[in-house]
C-alpha cells in the first residue's frame, strides 16, 4: 500500500434523477487553463463511460464570489464539449446544509473550538506519530469554561471549529482507480474557519453526497485531502465515492501549469487561432485518445476511453 506524504439522503439534487454521478467542481478564481480543462474532460469521460450523470458545482466558498469568473469557466467547459445534468450548484448557496452537518458532528461531541493561529500551530511541537504540519491538539481537551476563556482572549477574532478525530481514526485508507490503495494521516482538521467560512473538506463531502455524486475525479494535487474526506463521509453516514486522482498538467518549468506560463486558457489559445474543438483534440491527444491534430467529438472519446490506459505521468504543456 502506498502512503500519502501528508495528510443518501439526497434532498437537494437539483431535480436530477440520480443514478450515480460524477462531477467537476471548479473554484472560480479565474479562467480555467488547459490543465483544468483536461481534468474536467477526464471527469466527464469517467462519468459518461460508466452511464453516470455529470454534475457541475462552483466552489465559491473559498476564494471569493467572482460570479464573472464562474460564468466564463462554465462557458469554456461547454465550448470544449463538457456538458452537465441539472442545475449548476453554487457552494455559497449550500450554507445551511454545511452548518447542519457541523451541528450533527457537534451534537456527537466531534467538534471543538480552536483559537490557535497558523504560526502557533507551526511552532508547536507535533504530536507523537503525527506528520509535520498536523494540528497538535492544543485546544482539543478544553472544558467549556476553558474554551470560553480562550475565546475571550482572541476577540474580536473568532475561534475556528475543528473535528475531534477519535483514536483509531487518524489513519484512513481508500482505493483510487489510478493510484491503487492509499492511506493517509487525518489530524483534527478545520471544519469552519474563524472568519466563518466553511472549510473545503466539509463543503465538498456534504455537497457531493447531496448531489448524488458517487465518483470523484480530480487532480492528484488533492490526494492528501482525501483521507479527511473519507473520514467525514463515515462520520456523516455517507457512502465513500469511487475516486480517481488524475495527473496534473505542468508548465515548461516542471511546476504546476499556471497563468504565467503563457497561452494557457481557451481565450489565450483562441487569440492564437485555436478553436475550442482544436483544444479538445489537443487534450484528447495528450490522453492518448486521438492522433495529433485529429478532430474528435466527445462521443468518439467515450468509445475510446479506457481508464487503465491513461498516461500516469504529468503532461507538460508548452504553448
Ligand atoms: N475546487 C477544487 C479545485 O478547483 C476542486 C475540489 C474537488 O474536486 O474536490 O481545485
Amino acid at each position: 500500500m502506498h502512503k500519502l506524504a501528508s495528510p443518501p439522503s439526497c434532498n437537494d439534487n437539483g431535480g436530477v434523477n440520480t443514478v450515480g454521478a460524477g462531477r467537476y467542481a471548479p473554484s472560480p478564481s479565474g479562467d480555467l487553463h488547459v490543465g483544468n480543462l483536461r481534468t474536467a474532460l477526464l471527469a466527464w469521460l469517467f462519468a459518461r463511460s460508466t452511464d453516470r450523470q455529470f454534475r457541475m458545482r462552483v466552489e465559491d466558498v473559498d476564494r471569493g464570489r467572482d460570479a464573472g469568473a464562474a460564468q466564463q469557466q462554465l462557458e469554456d467547459l461547454s465550448a470544449i464539449g463538457v456538458t452537465w445534468d441539472g442545475e449548476v450548484v453554487y457552494q455559497t448557496h449550500r450554507r445551511a446544509a454545511h452548518e447542519a452537518a457541523i451541528e450533527t458532528l457537534r451534537s456527537r461531541d466531534l467538534v471543538y473550538e480552536c483559537v490557535c493561529t497558523r504560526r502557533e500551530i507551526q511552532e508547536a511541537p507535533s504530536a507523537p506519530h503525527a506528520p509535520p504540519g498536523a494540528y497538535p491538539g492544543t485546544c482539543r481537551d478544553r472544558t467549556q469554561q476553558e474554551a470560553a476563556a480562550a475565546r475571550a482572549t482572541i476577540l474580536p477574532r473568532r475561534p475556528a471549529l475543528r473535528l475531534r478525530v477519535a483514536e483509531g481514526q487518524g489513519e484512513q485508507t481508500f482505493r483510487d482507480e489510478l493510484c491503487g490503495e492509499l492511506s493517509g494521516h487525518v489530524d483534527d482538521f478545520v471544519l469552519q474557519r474563524g472568519d466563518g467560512a466553511i472549510a473545503y473538506n466539509l463543503a465538498v463531502v456534504v455537497d457531493d453526497a447531496a448531489m448524488g455524486v458517487d465518483q470523484v475525479v480530480r487532480g492528484n494535487d488533492l490526494l492528501s485531502s482525501t483521507p479527511r474526506q473519507v473520514l467525514l463521509q463515515q462520520l456523516l453516514g455517507y457512502a465513500t465515492p469511487q475516486y480517481a486522482h488524475v495527473p496534473l498538467v505542468l508548465g515548461p518549468s516542471g511546476a504546476r501549469l499556471a497563468k504565467r506560463d503563457g497561452a494557457v486558457t481557451l481565450q489565450d489559445l483562441s487569440r492564437l487561432g485555436m478553436s475550442a474543438a482544436q483544444v479538445r483534440s489537443m487534450l484528447a491527444f495528450s490522453l492518448g485518445l486521438a492522433d495529433q491534430g485529429e478532430p474528435v467529438e466527445m462521443v468518439d472519446l467515450i468509445e475510446r476511453f479506457e481508464p487503465a490506459k491513461l498516461p500516469r505521468e504529468p503532461w507538460i504543456f508548452i504553448s
